[in-house]
């Protein structure tokens, strides 16, 4: 018999995500996905083209002309901005702070570049004096990378000090924002970010396999001015853009695009643009101080300190003496609730909660911290149940005592 026979559909089981990426999808981006599939160069689509990148700019903070989805994973962007900046031979300052940074060093190297490594322990963000150190100590390098948002270890680097020092010292900047886009603060022209890659699955709650990307003029020249040919036919930034950025229009094949995911970062894209970049910069960040109480308030400890913390991914010590795997084996069979593990020397030693894009809600808040208690109450941590949702619950009142609060004056003044 022909095993395949036997298989049916796939249903996957409803879970909610709060790991580190992919995040919740939001019933109307779930709702794009389902609409139908016109031509790559059909002239609907083409408008939808013109308005997504319109929306990235918002996103970005940026008027770069070059600011497109690239077809893949956020790992297909961050190639993408290696493969057209480096050249064999060119010197890269690159910070490392954790897993991601790390990708970056290996980038440079299949690059032929020249990577010089800055540093920083993992759960520490990156220091902008060692950075500053590096380039004075290397006046040659062309270009520095360095991650914003380290999904690692949960360290949110200063991307504006950063960049400062490297524009300093005439280099070019690329900024790994692929957790940070949409949850933490970034601005990419009022910075001095010359190349910024994101991913559509994290803050954007979007389906996995897109990469916002965006460049500066001066990386755009820097490209032009290369002297030989990058290794990607796929990732050539010259050829992608005769399809995204064709002068008059005149867009020619290079690849099909993935039409029903673009449709998708669209309406994702449409509902930050309603909520408000700022607004889902505070939203990340109120909910992030909810979920530390309730976690505090479990005797959980932060890897991060309070200053360089990510409100989109918390990362706590496992309490010793318990199984860590065990733990989020429970929660995901017992409550469809996905959270994630460490990765590298922090594995089984952390566990990552995610609150990205759609995923930062309330609900998620509680139903995590209470699902969390049973659990951990079970495999013999000793936790006061309900005291974390309380702890949480103050937070939040707090919040709405402040802003009934701030609410009053203007009420009065149109009464
Ligand atoms: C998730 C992630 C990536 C890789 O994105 P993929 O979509 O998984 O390829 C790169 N950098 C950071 C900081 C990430 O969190």
């Amino acid at each position: 018999m022909n095993p395949a026979a036997k298989i049916r559909s796939f249903h996957p089981p409803q879970r909610v995500l709060m790991g580190p990426g992919p995040s919740d999808m939001h019933p109307r981006v779930l709702g794009a996905l389902g609409q139908p599939v016109i031509g790559h160069l059909d002239p609907a689509f083409v408008g939808m083209m013109e308005e997504l990148k319109d929306l990235l700019r918002y996103a970005f903070q940026t008027k770069n002309s070059l600011t497109f989805p690239v077809s893949g994973p956020g790992s297909v962007g961050m190639e993408t901005c290696f493969v057209n900046l480096v050249e064999p031979g060119d010197k890269v300052i690159v910070c490392r702070n954790g897993v991601f940074g790390g990708r970056m060093i290996e980038n440079v190297q299949r690059c032929g570049g020249n990577a010089v490594v800055v540093e920083d322990a993992w759960g520490e963000p990156v220091d902008p004096n060692k950075l500053e150190d590096a380039l004075r100590a290397n006046p040659d390098a062309k270009v520095v990378a360095f991650v914003q948002a380290e999904t690692s270890t949960g360290a949110l680097s200063d991307v504006r000090a950063l960049a400062g020092v490297a524009r300093q010292r005439g280099a070019l900047t690329i900024v790994d924002a692929v957790t940070s886009l949409g949850g933490s603060k970034l601005q990419v022209d009022a910075w001095g970010v010359d190349a910024a890659y994101s991913g559509s699955q994290k803050c954007l709650s979007c389906t996995p396999g897109l990469s916002p990307v965006t460049f500066s003029e001066r990386a755009v020249e820097r490209v032009k001015a290369r002297k030989t040919k990058g290794q990607s036919w796929f990732m050539d930034l010259g050829l992608v853009l005769e399809y995204w950025n064709a002068p008059g229009g005149k867009r020619t094949y290079h690849h099909t695009a993935p039409i029903n995911a673009l449709y998708a970062l669209h309406e994702a894209l449409v509902l930050l643009r309603e909520e408000g970049i700022e607004n889902a910069w505070i939203r990340h960040r109120r909910h992030h101080l909810a979920l530390r109480a309730g976690l505090e308030a479990m005797g959980l400890g932060f890897l991060v300190r309070e200053e360089a913390r990510l409100p989109q991914l918390n990362a706590v010590h496992v309490p010793a003496g318990i199984d860590e795997a065990a733990v989020r084996s429970r929660l995901l069979g017992d409550f469809n609730l996905e959270i994630g593990a460490g990765l590298g020397p922090l594995a089984g030693k952390i566990w990552r909660f995610g609150l990205m894009g759609h995923s930062c809600r309330i609900e998620n808040v509680m139903l995590c911290l209470s699902a969390l208690g049973a659990v951990l109450a079970d495999v013999g941590h000793a936790v006061d149940l309900g005291l974390a949702e309380a702890a949480a619950h103050d937070v939040y009142a707090a919040h709405h005592a402040e802003e009934a609060s701030l609410r009053k004056p203007a009420e009065l003044k149109r009464a």
